[in-house]
């Protein structure tokens, strides 16, 4: 028997929000592809009937190709073979393998901090550190570039402290904010060094100027850049050698690692604090010692080899060059990262979908609310192992594509 009556269709309700989505044109399917180990960025896509279609892969975070590279893969063998499959716990409760130790000693000497400490991603780790850091101390105001990814905002919400947005990567903004806090309260000031979306890079030795200045703490998502910038791939704040300014350094291991996970690193007593505290932390099996092991792997590697990184940087100003000389609308971007712009999500979409179904490139469209509404562009990511051969066809399709639906070469 029910008891009380609720008049809602729950099904009808879902429904609609998904019917909304789609009417704006920002429906996400998502392509079923395979990777080819030792081929990449070659891989198989499979359509709705399982057909299967050789294509090239434009639009991959691995950005390194450190997810196929043999000692990595050598790595994550042995711990297999050693260990087994998963952790079999949390931290706390059987799941603190030797390799997590090992890695997070590595993190931290990689960022020249005293501590680090593992999530199971990127995202966990934004989360869970910067709701438990602004919780923790008493009355704190946040400062959050305007761009932060989702997982920080997030962070940042759950901490439930003040929380003032400063227009991206603008330093007088920020400032304006600072001075007009309460000098006697904590502050934090959150921000990224790549920006994933756009290519660009924050100001960091001026926002740690400013967070000395009004006795901030910092708290900078590396993400974008661990691995790919800085001799030992340290990251922008270790090309610019300020790591050791920062309270907190946070970066993933999913991305030009090439394997999976998260982590920060900073001084001993906040790691500790987070460790105890962080929800995201605490209550979860930790990552499979076989993933520890291959990242430990990749960043050792990484470490002293810049072939990868001075390879990923000459392939992505050569696409950049490409994309110029063709006219079409490169968007400005001081990384690696190489974004088109399109500007409508119906037409980002279909853009992207020629590619994949008649040229066999694939590059996602990213649309609202990955960036702002009338921003909407393709985001190509070209690594050290994207060859001539693959960008003249590239260039050549997308040519085509511009020409049959009229869309503007104009670039940013
Ligand atoms: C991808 C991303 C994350 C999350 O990292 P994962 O390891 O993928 O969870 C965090 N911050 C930024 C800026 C990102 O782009």
């Amino acid at each position: 028997m029910t008891v009380g009556q609720c008049l809602m269709d729950y099904e009808k309700v879902f429904a609609d929000a998904i019917a909304a989505i789609q009417a704006e044109g920002r429906y996400r399917v998502f392509a079923d592809i395979s990777r080819h180990r030792g081929e990449f960025p070659r891989a198989t896509r499979f359509d709705a009937g399982d057909n299967a279609r050789a294509i090239t892969v434009w639009c991959s975070n691995d950005y390194l190709g450190m997810g196929q590279h043999p000692t990595v893969l050598d790595a994550m063998h042995k711990a297999l073979d050693e260990t087994g499959a998963g952790a079999g716990g949390t931290r706390n409760i059987a799941g603190n393998h030797h390799y997590h130790v090992l890695l997070e000693r590595e993190l931290a000497d990689l960022h020249g901090k005293e501590s680090a400490l593992l999530f199971t991603s990127g995202y966990i780790s934004n989360e869970a550190t910067l709701s438990t850091l602004a919780k923790v101390l008493p009355n704190c105001i946040v400062f959050s570039d305007a761009l932060n990814h989702a997982s920080m905002i997030q962070g940042i919400r759950n901490s439930g402290a003040e929380r003032h947005i400063f227009r991206h990567n603008d330093l007088e903004h920020l400032e304006e904010l600072l001075k007009a806090a309460d000098p006697s309260r904590p502050k934090l000031i959150a921000f990224e060094s790549v920006y994933s979306m756009d290519g660009d890079i924050a100001p960091i030795e001026a926002i740690c100027d400013l967070a000395d200045k009004y006795d901030a703490m910092t708290y900078l998502d590396e993400v974008h850049a661990v691995g790919m910038y800085g001799p030992r791939g340290g990251g922008v704040s270790e090309r610019d050698k300020v790591a050791h300014r920062l309270t907190v350094i946070e970066g993933t291991l999913g991305k030009a690692f090439g394997v999976m996970g998260g982590y920060i690193a900073a001084s001993k007593t906040l790691v500790d604090v987070v460790r105890s505290m962080a929800s995201g932390f605490i209550f979860t099996t930790s990552l499979s010692p076989v993933l520890a092991a291959g990242a430990l792997a990749s960043i050792r590697h990484l470490k002293v080899s810049q072939i990868e990184r001075d390879g990923q940087q000459a392939r992505a100003a050569e696409l950049k060059r490409r994309f110029r000389a063709a006219g079409l609308p490169v968007m400005e971007s001081v990384s690696h990262i190489v974004p088109l712009f399109v500007g409508d999500p119906v037409l980002c979409k279909e853009v992207s979908d020629t590619l994949l179904n008649e040229y066999g490139v694939y590059v996602q469209p990213i649309n609202y609310p990955t960036v702002p509404r009338g921003t909407e562009r393709l985001r190509f990511t070209p690594g050290p192992m994207h060859d001539d051969s693959m960008m003249d066809a590239l260039v050549a399709a997308l040519v085509d594509i511009w020409a049959r639906l009229g869309l503007k070469k104009k670039a940013s």
